[in-house]
C-alpha cells in the first residue's frame, strides 16, 4: 500500500495537470493498473505471458494516431494482473479520479486494467466516482507482444469513447472489441478468446469502431452522481466474503468466515441463489447476530429472485437481484461502511437499485 502511494504521489508530482498541447482537442488521464493489456510473453505465438509489464508512456506511444483524438497524460497507478486488483487501489483510484475530474482541464479518464476483476472495478468506480464526464476502462485478451494483440485498438477506441461528449452521464465503461459495455451489467463471460466480454441481461450500450463511437441505450441502475456512496477519506472497507455453492457444500464456512473477521457474507448460490439446509441454517443464526448474507448466483446470467424457493425475510437473507456474487460484494462493502446497522430491507433495495 505505502508503495503504491508513494509511486502514486510521485507521478502526481512530476506531473502537474498541465496539458500542453492542442486546445482543440479534450484532455483525458490515462490511469494504468497493469494487466494483459500491458503484458509481455516470450513468444507471439505462445499462450505464456506476465501480466503487468509495460509502463503507460509506452503503451500510449504504441498507438498510431491516439494523440489525434485527446491530449493524453498517463498516471501508472500500479502494475499488476488484476487477479492482485485489491479493495486498496480501488480506494485510491476511485479518490485520483474524483480529484481530476474536478478540475476544469481534465475531460475524461481512461482506466487500462486486466481483464479477469475488470468488471469489479468498473463497478466500485460506478459507485463512488462522483462526475459526469466519461470514465472507462480498457483492457486486452491478448498480451502487447502476442500475435494480432488487441490491446492497442482497445486503448484506441476507449480514449475515443473518453473524448466523446456522447459517453457524459453514462457511468463508467468498459470498452473491448470494439463495445461499449456499462459497469453495471458487463461480465467476463469467456475465459481467452477476445469477445470475452458482454452485457447478457442489458445488451452492449454502444459501439466504438475504429474511433467512431455511437450510443444505442442507456446504463442500468444508479450510478455516479446519483449514488449514495462516498469514499473520501475512507481507507479500508468492511470484509465481505464469497461462500462458492456446489452440491454438498461445506455447512461450516459461514462461520469460518465470520469468525475470520467477515461483516458480511454473499454465496454465489447454485440456480436462482439456492443453498443446502445446512447452509441456510447458518445462514439464519449469523443474520439473526446481525451478519448480512446476500443470495446471488454461480449461474452467471439472470437474476436471483427475492423469495423464490427460499423466502429471504424466513432467513433474514437479501436476493442480489441482477448482481453477480462479486457485484453484489461491493454494494455490501460499500453498504456496510456507510452504516454498519444497515437494515435487510434498505441492504435489499440497494440490491435492486444499483
Ligand atoms: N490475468 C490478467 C489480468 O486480469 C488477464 C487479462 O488481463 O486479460 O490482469
Amino acid at each position: 500500500m505505502r508503495k503504491i502511494f508513494l509511486a502514486f504521489l510521485l507521478v502526481a508530482f512530476i506531473y502537474p495537470s498541465a496539458f500542453a498541447q492542442n486546445k482543440n482537442l479534450p484532455n483525458i488521464v490515462v490511469l494504468a493498473t497493469g494487466g494483459t493489456i500491458a503484458g509481455t510473453g516470450a513468444s507471439a505465438t505462445g499462450s505464456s505471458y506476465t501480466a503487468g509489464k509495460v509502463r503507460i508512456e509506452e503503451m500510449i506511444d504504441a498507438v498510431p494516431n491516439i494523440r489525434e483524438l485527446a491530449n493524453l497524460k498517463g498516471e501508472q497507478t500500479t502494475n499488476v494482473g488484476s487477479q492482485d486488483m485489491s479493495v486498496e487501489v480501488w480506494l485510491i483510484l476511485a479518490n485520483r479520479i474524483n480529484e481530476l475530474l474536478a478540475k476544469d482541464d481534465v475531460d475524461g479518464i481512461v482506466i487500462t486494467h486486466g481483464t479477469d476483476t475488470q468488471e469489479e472495478t468498473a463497478f466500485f468506480l460506478n459507485l463512488t466516482v462522483k462526475s459526469e464526464k466519461p470514465v472507462v476502462l480498457v483492457s486486452a485478451m491478448r498480451s502487447s507482444t502476442a500475435l494480432s494483440a488487441d490491446g492497442p485498438l482497445n486503448l484506441y477506441n476507449g480514449v475515443a469513447v473518453a473524448a466523446s461528449p456522447k459517453a457524459k452521464g453514462k457511468g463508467v465503461l468498459v470498452v473491448i472489441n470494439d463495445a461499449i459495455l456499462s459497469a453495471h451489467s458487463v461480465k467476463k463471460m469467456l475465459t481467452t478468446p477476445v469477445h470475452a466480454f458482454m452485457s447478457p441481461e442489458h445488451g452492449q450500450l454502444g459501439t466504438a469502431n475504429f474511433g467512431l463511437v455511437e450510443f444505442f441505450h442507456e446504463p442500468h441502475g444508479l450510478h455516479t452522481i446519483n449514488s449514495q456512496f462516498s469514499v473520501v477519506g475512507v481507507k479500508s472497507l468492511p470484509r465481505v466474503d464469497i461462500i462458492y455453492g456446489c452440491a454438498d457444500v461445506s455447512t461450516d464456512l459461514i462461520d469460518l468466515m465470520v469468525k475470520a473477521g467477515a461483516k458480511g457474507i454473499v454465496i454465489a448460490g447454485v440456480g436462482d441463489g439456492n443453498i443446502n439446509k445446512g447452509t441456510l441454517a447458518a445462514a439464519k443464526k449469523a443474520t439473526k447476530k446481525g451478519t448480512h448474507i446476500v443470495r446471488a448466483s454461480r449461474i452467471p446470467v439472470g437474476a436471483v429472485l427475492i423469495h423464490g424457493e427460499v423466502v429471504d425475510t424466513d432467513y433474514g437473507t437479501v436476493a442480489s437481484d441482477e448482481l453477480s456474487p462479486q457485484k453484489a460484494r461491493i454494494v455490501l462493502m460499500l453498504a456496510l461502511q456507510q452504516n454498519k446497522n444497515i437494515s435487510r430491507e434498505e441492504l435489499q433495495e440497494l440490491m435492486i437499485n444499483y
